[in-house]
């Protein structure tokens, strides 16, 4: 363990180092740290494939969807827009200070410390690392325990793709999490839970080191009546692709609960059943369009919210596991009890709430009376209803008539509000996370107003 330890600091003394020579810091080495990256997941595509499947049985289109196709997006837009995310910005200056002239420049902020999650064990490492190095950082990635085939591959296989002296993979749990966090950072992109999050935040406030801290929470989604049966259809396939589609439910912006009219619950009922079976089959458990829950503390974390005899009859679907291969049945439930720790926590697996409401206007109490969320979704037709909830609910995104798609749109900032998170990335958000604008004011040698100076007398008051 000390060889480790003392191996890992040696590591992240020559990041630190690296980025102190200014090897980071043109345009070109930029450029070619993000084609690597490119390189990485193109060629390594099979290898990411196998090591998804066997860490959470995802399929491959899900993997190629999330963990492949995504990044390769950000990495294609990083690279055409590098050039204009780090040009200096002209900046207009009041009357005050002419004759100057200033501009903004963007800063790298050095060497940066990534802790991810395993549910999106490639997403989730190399989102952040595209901003990181396209801002010209050097990064410490500590991806989770929970993936470890996956974490192998980027510890194994990345750094041949890029420059071993500006990226350094360290894998390890909460014990190795803890040593990295005793060292100073220009910057720390935690993902993961709320409890981790303030052990990394009480350990960054040491270093005053910033955090952003990308974390989970309950989102719901709000189904209004919606009277064209096509539309109907179309909200719930897309609900059910955001919840059992989504890594079995084991997103941080997955649909955590739905909230409907009393009146209209049986109908989506009924057509929450059909379509699950439509996607899954009449036999879920041979299914390989659902990925696996990740190990078996989550396995019985989830039974345990379902098992809850309170809860239990409320089971309206599903309801049935298997420890060995880690299945648990897509399951809808209808109206737990709100105190049901199903309704407290967040479920990040595939088991899905019903909450009837007698009016749909309600879900605005009701969102509102729980910590804030990273996601809102709303399906309806009813514009005023959607621009409620847009207006009075807070979170980190909201999607209108559909889920989960705002992450892959780099034009909106991925990130949450309060309970599910602070700062923002994705897309120019990514580069602005990891630099500094720094503001620059030039001028020349004339042209000062003789008050500027003492000493201060009663004659310069009077102006
Ligand atoms: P987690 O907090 O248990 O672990 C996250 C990371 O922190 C892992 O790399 C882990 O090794 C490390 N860690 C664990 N214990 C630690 C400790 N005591 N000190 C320091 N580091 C420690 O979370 P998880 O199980 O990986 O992920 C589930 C949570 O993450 C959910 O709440 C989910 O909503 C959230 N999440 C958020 C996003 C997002 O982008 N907002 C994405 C995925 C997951």
């Amino acid at each position: 363990m000390a060889e480790k330890m003392r191996s890992m600091e040696v590591e992240v003394e020559e990041a630190r180092e690296y980025f102190n020579n200014g090897n980071t810091k043109d345009m070109p080495w930029r450029r070619s740290q993000l084609k690597g990256l490119r390189r990485f997941v193109k060629e390594q595509e099979e290898a990411i494939f196998r090591a998804v499947n066997q860490d959470l049985g995802k399929h491959q289109v899900e993997a190629y969807r999330d963990e492949i196709g995504t990044v390769i997006k950000s990495l294609d837009i990083a690279l055409s827009s590098l050039k204009s995310w780090i040009s200096k910005k002209k900046a207009a200056l009041p009357v005050v200070a002419f004759p100057s002239t200033a501009y903004l420049v963007p800063e790298p902020l050095g060497l940066v410390l990534v802790i991810s999650s395993w549910n999106y064990p490639f997403g989730l490492a190399l989102e952040p690392l595209i901003g990181a190095l396209a801002a010209g950082n050097t990064v410490v990635l500590k991806p989770s325990e929970l993936s470890p085939t996956c974490s192998s591959v980027l510890a194994s296989i990345l750094p041949n793709y890029i420059d071993k002296n500006a990226v350094k993979v360290i894998q390890g749990g909460a014990d190795v999490a803890q040593k990295l966090l005793d060292i100073k950072w220009d910057k720390i992109l935690f993902t993961g839970s709320p409890n981790v999050a303030r052990t990394v935040m009480a350990a960054a406030a040491k270093h005053l080191t910033p955090v952003i801290l990308e974390l989970g929470g309950k989102c719901p989604a709000v189904i209004d009546n919606i009277s064209c049966s096509v539309d109907r259809k179309v909200a719930v396939k897309r609900v059910l692709a955001a919840k059992f589609g989504a890594c079995g439910g084991q997103a941080c912006i997955a649909v955590d609960y739905i909230l409907v009219e009393k009146k209209n619950a049986e109908k989506l009922v009924d057509l929450l059943k059909k379509c699950t079976k439509k996607m899954f089959g009449e036999n879920p458990q041979d299914t390989n369009s659902m990925a696996r829950i990740v190990n078996k503390q989550h396995f019985f974390r989830l039974k345990n919210l379902i098992d809850d005899p309170k809860v239990i009859s409320t089971i309206v679907h599903g309801g049935s596991s298997d420890e060995n291969s880690l299945f648990i049945e897509p399951t809808i439930l209808l109206d737990p009890p709100l105190d049901s720790a199903i309704m407290t926590d967040e479920i990040f697996g595939p088991l899905l709430p019903i909450i009837t409401l007698e009016k749909i206007e309600d879900s605005i109490r009701f969102i509102n009376a729980r910590p804030k969320p990273l996601a809102v979704y709303v399906f309806s037709n009813n514009s005023k209803l959607k621009k409620n909830i847009v207006s009075n609910t807070s979170s980190g995104s909201v999607a209108i008539n559909d889920a989960m798609i705002q992450y892959v749109a780099d034009t909106i900032p991925f990130g949450g509000v309060g309970g599910s998170g602070f700062g923002r990335y994705h897309g120019k958000f990514s580069f602005e996370a990891f630099s500094h604008e720094k503001g620059v004011l030039q001028r020349g040698f004339f042209g000062d107003i003789w008050f500027r100076f003492p000493p201060w007398n009663a004659h310069k008051l009077r102006l």
